[in-house]
C-alpha cells in the first residue's frame, strides 16, 4: 500500500480536477512511465503502478470521495465488489477485504485459517448442533489485458478445509460405531435448573460431553481427529467472463471451505486484477492507444495500419492531421459484462519529426521552406 499516497499529485492534477482532466492526466502519465518505454527501470515501474492506483481511485466518484475524506485507506482501494453466479449480494464476503494487504497466497490462507476456522463456533444452543456451512474463501488473480477483454478460463489451486476423505466427513474412524450421548440422550443440550430468590430458573445449555452433537464416536477419525475436514489444495476452475475489469470480484459458488459434519461448502470470492498492456489501455468498453506517424504521412494523409485488440485495422488519416488528433475505430474496443457489443478503439496520433535525413531530403525540405516563405537554417550544420 502507498500509505500516505497523494493520488492528485501522482497524476499531477489539482484537487478540483474534473473527470476529463483526470482521464487526460492518467493517459499521459501512463504512457510516460509505461514499463515498455522504460525497460528494466524499477522506478518507472513503481511510478506506473502508482499512476494506475491513483487513477483507479480518482476515476471512481465514490472512491474519490472516500480518498478526499480519509486518504488512501478511505478509498477502499480495490474494494468494488461485483457478484456473479450467485445473485444478490455476496453473503459473508468480507466487505473490507483488501488484497493489497496480503503478500501472496500463503499469507492469505494463513490469515483466514488462523483463528476460529475449524470445529465450528459455539452458538448458544437451543437446538442440537447440526452440520454447519463452510466459510467463504477469498483470493485474487491477475489476468492479462486480452483475457479481460475476451474472457478466459483459469485454474487456481486453493488450499482450504475440504471434507475428510477418510471418514467421508463423519468424524469417526470408518468401521467404528457412533453412540448416542448418554449425558444429553442425544439432544445435544441439557436443561439446567437453578434456585433463586424469584423461584427456580431453568436454562438450556450445550451438552459438555458431546459438544452439542448428541453423539459420541467410539473412535475419532485418525486423519481429521474428528474435525470432519482436512486442509487440502483443490484445483478450482473459474470461467472469467469477457469484458471484465480490474477490481471486480467473482463469486464461485460452493468452492470455499467445506462445512462441518456434512454442511455445505462456502463460496470462493475471486478478486480480479488486470495487468497493463504495453500498447493499450482501457476504460470500460473503450480501448485507447497512441500511434506515431511520420511527419509526411500526417502532412499528406495516408492509410495506416493501427494495432487493435482485434488485430490490425486500416485507418485513413486525412492530410493535415495534427499531433494529438484522435480517431475512433468503431467496434474495435472491448465488450462489457452486460453487453457483448464491442466498444470503440480510440487512437491518438503522434507525429514524428525526422531527426536525420539525407542530403536530398534536406534540400527538398529547404525548397518547401522557400515555397512557404519561411526562414530556416540552411546547409549541413545541424546534422
Ligand atoms: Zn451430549
Ligand atoms: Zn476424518
Amino acid at each position: 500500500m502507498l500509505g500516505m499516497a497523494d493520488y492528485y499529485s501522482t497524476l499531477g492534477v489539482s484537487k478540483d480536477a474534473n473527470e476529463t482532466d483526470i482521464k487526460k492526466a492518467y493517459r499521459k502519465k501512463a504512457q510516460e512511465h509505461h514499463p515498455d518505454k522504460n525497460p528494466g527501470n524499477k522506478e518507472a515501474e513503481k511510478q506506473f503502478k502508482e499512476v494506475q492506483e491513483a487513477y483507479e481511485v480518482l476515476s471512481d466518484p465514490q472512491k474519490r470521495a472516500g480518498f478526499d475524506r480519509y486518504g488512501a485507506a478511505g478509498a477502499g482501494f480495490a474494494g468494488g465488489g461485483q457478484d456473479f453466479g450467485g445473485g444478490g449480494g455476496g453473503q459473508g464476503g468480507a466487505p473490507g477485504f483488501n488484497p493489497n494487504d496480503f503478500g501472496n497466497f500463503a499469507d492469505i490462507f494463513e490469515s483466514f485459517f488462523g483463528g476460529n476456522g475449524f470445529g465450528g463456533s459455539q452458538q448458544g444452543g437451543s437446538r442440537k448442533k447440526g452440520p454447519e456451512r463452510g466459510r467463504d474463501i477469498e483470493t485474487e488473480i491477475t489476468i492479462k489485458f486480452e483475457e479481460a477483454v475476451f474472457g478466459t478460463v483459469k485454474h487456481l489451486e486453493v488450499t482450504k478445509p475440504m471434507v475428510c476423505a477418510h471418514c467421508s466427513g463423519k468424524g469417526n474412524e470408518p468401521g467404528t460405531k457412533v453412540s448416542t450421548c448418554s449425558q444429553c440422550n442425544g439432544q445435544g443440550q441439557v436443561r439446567v435448573t437453578r434456585q433463586s430468590l424469584l423461584g427456580s430458573i431453568s436454562s438450556v445449555q450445550v451438552c459438555s460431553k458431546c459438544e452439542g452433537r448428541g453423539e459420541i464416536p467410539e473412535k475419532v477419525c485418525s486423519v481429521c481427529k474428528g474435525q470432519t475436514r482436512v486442509k487440502q489444495a483443490e484445483e478450482v476452475e473459474v470461467a472469467i467472463p469477457k469484458g471484465i475489469e480490474g477490481g471486480t470480484t467473482i463469486r464461485v459458488k460452493g468452492r470455499g471451505a467445506a462445512g462441518t459434519f456434512g454442511g455445505e461448502y462456502g463460496d470462493l470470492f475471486l478478486h480480479i486484477h488486470v495487468s497493463p498492456h504495453p500498447k493499450f489501455s482501457r476504460e470500460g468498453r473503450t480501448i485507447f492507444s497512441v500511434e506515431t506517424l511520420p511527419l509526411l504521412q500526417a502532412v499528406l494523409g495516408a492509410s495506416v495500419k493501427i494495432d487493435t485488440i482485434h488485430g490490425k485495422v486500416a485507418l485513413k488519416v486525412p492530410a493535415g492531421t495534427q499531433p494529438g488528433a484522435e480517431f475512433t475505430l468503431k467496434g474495435k474496443g472491448a465488450p462489457s459484462l452486460k453487453s457483448d457489443a464491442m466498444g470503440d478503439h480510440l487512437v491518438t496520433i503522434q507525429v514524428k519529426v525526422p531527426e536525420k535525413m539525407t542530403r536530398k531530403e534536406k534540400e527538398l525540405y529547404e525548397q518547401l521552406a522557400t515555397e512557404a516563405g519561411l526562414e530556416v537554417n540552411k546547409g549541413f550544420g545541424i546534422f
